[in-house]
């Protein structure tokens, strides 16, 4: 295969990410996964991981760190500093078949990084001379991102699994509290896996298949938008994904904002190239776009007011017009009913001056 030899060979993209990291003083961002992993299991005592005087997992989260560990330390990444992006973007290359939109995303390279400023994401506009080019975005994202998929996974069971159990109902309770208090306290992570470890297997199985499907098409709608950013400049490309290129626009404030709305919409027509050819699962897709836009939302300073990019209600109301029309009526109402427990949750700890700008 062709590509094997390209991937294999380093990109100016990646180069920058580092010489930048290193810069401002971090160098340790090829390995922060396996890093962080093994500090981690390195608090570990005979009760559990313990972390902050928390007790943050038994035997059975342990076992898990060790397999992510094991599968982390065989894993050579080639397209990002980080697992997840790089099997996301693995996924998207075994699956797609229009050999352009794949040379384009394989000349792409995704960094995570630490940033506590609100850009969450970018691409570079001008590729480097090897012709390829940057994504990034925050791991501090990517972290809020996954409490509030788990938010999302425990109102699922708490609303629509669980109507016997008066027992379960009451740690599903104390699981969404301490959801809660992780989404409003970056910092103090108190977690949820010493309650996910009491669950019979068969529960504790299907939330976490529910979480990692919604988390993987969080982050894929994250990772498309920026590189949806490439696509849509391209005439062709764009063609192909249904969208007019902003490149015509003379208006710069149009230009930019129509910009935007093609990289979101070239982003959940990838997500529904992966998710929505299967029943089943392809709510798990469009629950990931919505909980990405959602935790935008979290900390946004243009929740309902357009600047040079789209306001956050406007994206998600385009998002939810894309979706309706995707989805079957009761599918349809069940994912917004979700989705409207998670913003109503989410208002009690946020700043948003509207405690609805979502169901517009
Ligand atoms: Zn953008």
């Amino acid at each position: 295969m062709l590509y094997g030899l390209e991937i294999a060979m380093s990109k100016q993209a990646e180069g920058v990410f580092f010489s930048e990291a290193y810069h401002n003083g971090e160098t340790e961002r090829s390995n922060w996964q396996r890093e962080v992993l093994r500090n981690v299991l390195s608090s570990m005592t005979e009760n559990g991981i313990i972390i902050n005087g928390r007790n943050i997992g038994d035997s059975n989260f342990v076992a898990k760190l060790e397999r992510l560990q094991e599968e982390l330390d065989n894993y050579e990444l080639t397209l990002s500093n980080d697992l997840t992006s790089e099997i996301i973007l693995m996924c998207f290359l075994q699956n797609e078949t229009n050999e352009e939109v794949k040379e384009l995303v394989l000349k792409s390279w995704v960094g995570l990084w630490d940033s506590p400023s609100f850009i969450n994401a970018c691409v570079n506009k001008q590729d480097f001379y090897d012709g390829s080019y940057l994504v990034k975005y925050t791991s501090e994202f990517q972290i809020l991102l996954r409490k509030v998929t788990e938010l999302f996974c425990t109102l699922i069971f708490t609303l629509d699994f669980a109507e016997d159990a008066d027992k379960v109902l009451e740690s599903f309770a104390q699981m969404l509290a301490i959801e809660l208090h992780d989404i409003e306290f970056d910092e103090d992570e108190i977690g949820i896996n010493a309650y996910l470890s009491l669950f019979p297997t068969r529960l504790r199985d299907t939330y976490e298949e529910i979480f990692q499907k919604c988390f993987f098409a969080g982050c894929m709608f994250i990772i498309f938008h920026e590189i949806g950013h490439k696509i849509e400049v391209n005439e062709g490309l764009a063609r192909l994904y249904n969208v007019n290129p902003s490149i015509h626009l003379t208006d710069q404030h149009k230009k930019e904002l129509t910009s935007e709305y093609n990289a979101d919409l070239i982003s959940m027509k990838i997500i529904d190239s992966i998710f929505g050819q299967n029943e089943a699962i392809d709510w798990l897709g469009y629950a990931g776009i919505l909980l990405c836009i959602m935790t935008l939302a979290i900390k946004s300073k243009n929740l309902t007011i357009d600047t040079n990019h789209p306001s956050i209600q406007k994206r998600y109301i385009c998002a939810k017009d894309y979706i309706q029309n995707k989805l079957g009526d009761s599918s349809e109402r069940v994912l917004f009913r979700r989705l409207n427990a998670v913003g109503i949750m989410l208002s009690s700890i946020t700043k948003w001056e509207d405690n609805e700008w979502w169901n517009k």
